[in-house]
């Protein structure tokens, strides 16, 4: 008898091993292979992790395993060992990281290929010539013959009866096949020719396709508008002419359109695209081209990393710096540690690229570091066809306070928004807020209208008239009355994009203004429908949150302005600084990608400070250099690992009591191991954020010197989670994504 070892598909610290079933007679069953099996009352889905000659149980009381999904793995054993590493890196369950490595409709038993019935034409050259002269009459016959001149056609979208008479006839026949469901992003763009590359994109080039051999590990550190692309581009070209395959990681398909049309323009069906927004069988589809080896370039998001490729050749990540690399949720991996990690285990090459790459990232390519942690720097210098990087302004604007002027445009801003209309270029109006006016307040008792079920101010919407949280939703109209104290002095203040949108309108009657925000792009395609009218000349104006701050390329874009530049300086995380230099500098970094020169306005109450003053030089190094400095200075990450576990509970004190009760239980901990100069900070404390959605919320904080062993303390504080009482959530974030 043999049997199989198998993880089931339940997510749950209880089931988390291997359970073991009984092969029957004729099934062939390898590691990685999807089955159904009896689990207690039901039947579920599981991945077979091993398969062996002996069961440690009495063999009466092992049960059959009843089915197997598909007759082959559908996790690849490369996969596999990555998973188990995910599960002890992570500490998530086994299937958690197992899940990720399969599209959602092979699980469940859900999936199935769609095979459709099509029309093929039996006819061609002269018979079809003359088949068309004797059946001339026949309108409606010889209108679906020419249909299917370019090619055969479902049968559903023909007309029956005059399908069923050319059938007949012998002029068509129909057949059963398999439909692929072709995501939109890659029907259109056709090939591409091949660009000149610039003397430093050359060399780019060279050295990474040199290490195709060996394998390597690259920061690609390149300004905006240096051409990454058609580095990567290159990389991937001869990865694949030596029979290899490759990756390439995006932050967020929908944001980054043109970089997917370029490479799907090249690699045209080689290429195959991994996201979200595409619809169960559309990933499916695609998954199986990528498994079948008919697909040899994978575009994704994040996920897209687990792609079952074999023998990959390069693995590139654009934009590394990116936070939507990291997962929010369980399990909480990072991209970029995942990508490092296949990478070697393929000798292929890693290619992170960035014109704003992470401190973390950064750090990497120093002296000094260890070879195995180690990133070679290659750097673009130049933009393609040495344009000159966009000049940008600084405008303080608590000197537009003092001159009375009252509007979100400075002087400067203004008369630069003229000057880009009146030639009849275009502009990009940047603020990362969304919504009309950030908070709402009584002038006299200076209260706040806040959400109801969370800790934050709510933002007032135009379109509708509404107040509206921007963490749970939640609506209201806004108070006619202060609620406090009765006064009608109710004020709005702080601009979002709406603000923005309705006074270009009103200050410049010429501008046809489009909004880009999550408000405008909640529909399919609506993304693609802004940007294709921006880029035809429809609208002129561009307003937008971070959502236009990356990769877009408009060559009629000569001016861009930052309407707020410090609005994200001051946010409660160590990364703060970070997050407002990549977004000015990227911002920046989209003015002047044509033959005439950008200009950028960066407005802001801070003129002085370093963000935002090295995002105005676009000088990379020395903000580098500062901000490493600071983190070193308050020991913050890289210089440290920073691990929470937060407490969420309906009831108010519950989740601070199991806070300070973990606290306590960590102390105890960190002395018995005595590893207390390891620890720089532990304590238990409410989120900064202290209620969401109607829960309150209270972490344990732990900031961890980088030399400590991060791995056990990381244990202990999982184990604490798992010990929350009941109707207390808890869960273990290392590196957060946020500290909210
Ligand atoms: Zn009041
Ligand atoms: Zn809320």
């Amino acid at each position: 008898m043999r049997y199989a070892e198998v993880i089931v598909d339940l997510s749950a610290e209880a089931v988390d091993r291997r359970f073991s079933y009984a092969i029957p007679e004729g099934m062939a069953l390898e590691p990685g292979m999807l089955v159904t099996v009896p689990f207690g009352p039901r039947t579920l889905d599981g991945f077979v992790i091993r398969v062996t000659d002996h069961c440690d149980l009495d063999p009466a009381k092992v049960k059959p395993v009843l089915k197997l999904q598909r007759d082959e793995p559908v996790v690849l054993g490369e996969l596999m060992d990555l998973a188990d590493w995910m599960h002890q890196r992570y500490l998530c369950n086994l299937v958690d990281a197992l899940r990720l490595m399969i599209p959602s409709e092979l699980r469940g038993g859900r999936v199935r290929e769609v095979s459709t019935r099509f029309a093929h034409l039996a006819l061609t050259g002269e018979a079809l010539e003359a088949f068309i002269a004797q059946n001339k009459r026949a309108k409606r016959q010889l209108e679906l013959v020419e249909r299917l001149r370019s090619g055969d056609v479902e049968t559903a979208r023909l007309d029956a009866a005059a399908l069923k008479a050319l059938e007949k006839k012998g002029a068509v026949t129909v057949c059963q096949r398999e439909r692929r469901r072709t995501p939109r992003a890659l029907s259109d763009e056709s090939r591409t020719p091949d660009p000149t590359l610039m003397p430093g994109q050359a060399r780019a080039v060279e050295r990474l396709t040199g290490a195709l051999e060996t394998g390597g590990r690259f920061l690609l550190h390149g300004v905006t508008g240096s051409g990454k692309t058609e580095v990567y581009i290159r990389l991937i070209r001869r990865a694949l002419e030596l029979g290899r395959t490759a990756i390439v990681l995006v932050p967020e398909i929908a944001l980054t359109p043109q970089m997917v049309s370029w490479l799907h323009g090249r690699f045209g069906a080689d290429a195959a695209v991994l996201h979200s927004a595409l619809s169960a069988g559309e990933r499916f589809d695609e998954w199986r081209r990528i498994r079948s080896g008919e697909a040899r370039v994978v575009i994704g998001a994040r996920s897209a990393i687990f792609a079952p490729l074999e023998n990959i050749g390069c693995i590139i990540v654009d934009e590394e710096h990116e936070s939507s690399y990291q997962s929010d949720h369980r399990p909480r991996y990072d991209a970029r540690e995942i990508a490092w990690r296949r990478a070697g285990t393929h000798r292929a090459v890693l290619v992170l690229g960035s014109a704003t790459p992470s401190i973390a990232t950064y750090m990497r390519t120093e002296h000094g570091v260890r070879p195995e942690n180690r990133l070679e720097l290659i750097e673009l210098r130049q933009r393609v066809k040495d344009r000159p990087l966009p000049e940008v302004e600084l405008v303080d604007l608590r000197g537009e306070f003092d001159k009375g002027n009252r509007s979100i445009f400075s002087e400067k801003l203004a008369s630069e928004l003229q000057t880009c209309l009146d030639t009849g270029h275009q502009a990009m109006l940047f603020i990362n807020r969304r919504g009309h006016s950030t908070f709402v307040s009584c002038r006299k008792c200076g209260y706040v209208v806040k959400c109801a079920q969370c800790d934050v101010s709510m933002t007032y919407h135009q379109s509708g008239e509404l107040l509206r949280c921007h963490y749970c939703g939640a609506t209201q109209p806004p108070p006619r009355r202060c609620p406090s104290c009765g006064s009608a002095y109710i004020k709005y203040f702080g601009a979002g994009t709406q603000k923005v949108e309705a006074e270009v309108r009103r200050l410049f009657p010429q501008a046809r203004v489009a909004r880009m925000d999550n408000d405008t792009t909640q529909r399919k395609d609506a993304h693609q429908q802004i940007l294709d009218a921006f880029r035809s000349g429809e609208t002129n104006v561009l307003v937008g949150t971070q959502m236009i701050a990356k990769g877009l390329d408009f060559p009629k874009v000569t001016l861009v302005g930052v309407v707020a530049a410090d609005m994200t300086l001051n946010l409660p995380d160590y990364r703060s600084v970070e997050r407002t230099f990549q977004l000015i500098t990227q911002v920046a970094g989209r003015a002047g990608r044509a033959d005439e020169p950008g200009r950028v306005v960066v407005q802001t109450y801070d003129p002085e400070h370093y963000g935002i003053r090295c995002a105005a030089m676009q000088d990379y190094r020395a903000f580098y250099t500062r901000e490493s400095a600071n983190r070193r200075l308050a020991l913050y990450p890289p210089y440290s690992v920073i691990a929470r576990v937060v407490f969420t509970a309906r009831a108010p004190e519950a989740a601070e009591n199991a806070a300070r009760e973990a606290e306590k239980a960590m102390e105890a901990w960190v002395e018995a191991q005595g590893i207390r100069e390891h620890i720089l900070q532990l304590r238990a404390a409410e989120a900064p954020i202290g209620l969401l959605r109607g829960e309150y919320r209270w972490q344990l904080f732990t900031k961890l010197y980088f030399k400590a062993d991060t791995e056990a303390v990381a244990r202990q504080l999982r184990a604490l989670a798992d010990q929350a009482p009941e109707g207390v959530r808890a869960e273990l974030e290392v590196d957060p994504v946020n500290m909210i």
